[in-house]
């Protein structure tokens, strides 16, 4: 049987980080959905597709061929065989996924990517939007993470400066709160807790202290 556990939550709420150690605490494939809509992202850039023509950006997912793999703690992505896990990453890339995640067909079929993926692996921590609502709306605990978007914006300044890059916190909002506006405002799979998911605020907590609050609650 399935044994899935859903994060979901803002850009930046740290759910990537708990989700991969939560995930390595239980034996648990982690899932990165946002990797997933990346992908698919990248190949339309290759593609260079008219995002408002939807039957175009359709047709990527039958052009290309992409592929998931659980590598230790990481899901590695793959488009045509390349590995893309680095570059999806891309500032530009991020700015473009929206097109991707606000066209219905597509979320559809990335819905059935991670069923696929969550039936291949039997157990999996999945990160996302809408992993509690739409995706696995018979997890078996569904948690939702939220972080004050000034918190979220510290939080991702420290990563870029851990890579070496430097970066303005209050830009860093800014494109935070606008992923958020258009992450919340999509007709299908906005962004918001299931009914029954467990709500955490991360803004005050460590890392650490958030995995563990999942932890209790997952072996309750
Ligand atoms: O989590 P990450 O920042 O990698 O997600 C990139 C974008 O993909 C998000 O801003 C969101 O618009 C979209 N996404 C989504 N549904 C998911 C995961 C991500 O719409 N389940």
């Amino acid at each position: 049987a399935l044994f899935v556990v859903t994060i979901d939550g803002p850009a930046a709420s740290g759910k990537s980080t708990v989700a991969r150690r939560v995930a390595r605490r239980i034996g648990a494939t982690f899932l990165d959905t946002g990797a997933m809509y990346r992908a698919v992202t990248f190949a339309a850039m290759q593609d260079a597709v008219d995002w408002s023509d939807e039957a175009q950006l359709v047709g990527v997912v039958e052009r290309h061929a992409f592929a998931f793999e659980a590598d230790d703690d990481t899901m590695r992505v793959f488009v045509d065989g390349v590995d893309v896990t680095d570059g999806i990453r891309d500032p530009d890339l991020t700015a473009n996924v929206r097109h991707v995640a606000a066209s219905p067909p597509m979320r559809a079929r990335l819905v059935e990517m991670q069923r696929q993926f969550a039936r291949r692996f039997g157990r999996v921590v999945t990160e996302g939007r809408d992993q509690g609502t739409v995706a696995f709306p018979d997890a078996d605990v569904k948690f939702y993470l939220v972080a004050d978007a000034t918190e979220r914006a510290r939080r991702r300044k420290a990563d870029l400066e851990a890579q070496g890059v430097a970066a303005d916190l209050d830009e860093l909002r800014r494109a935070i709160e606008a992923r958020d506006r258009s992450d919340e405002s999509r007709a299908v799979g906005p962004l918001k807790p299931a009914a029954d998911a467990i709500c955490v605020d991360t803004t005050r907590l460590t890392v650490d202290e958030v995995v563990e609050q999942l932890l209790n609650r997952i072996n309750a």
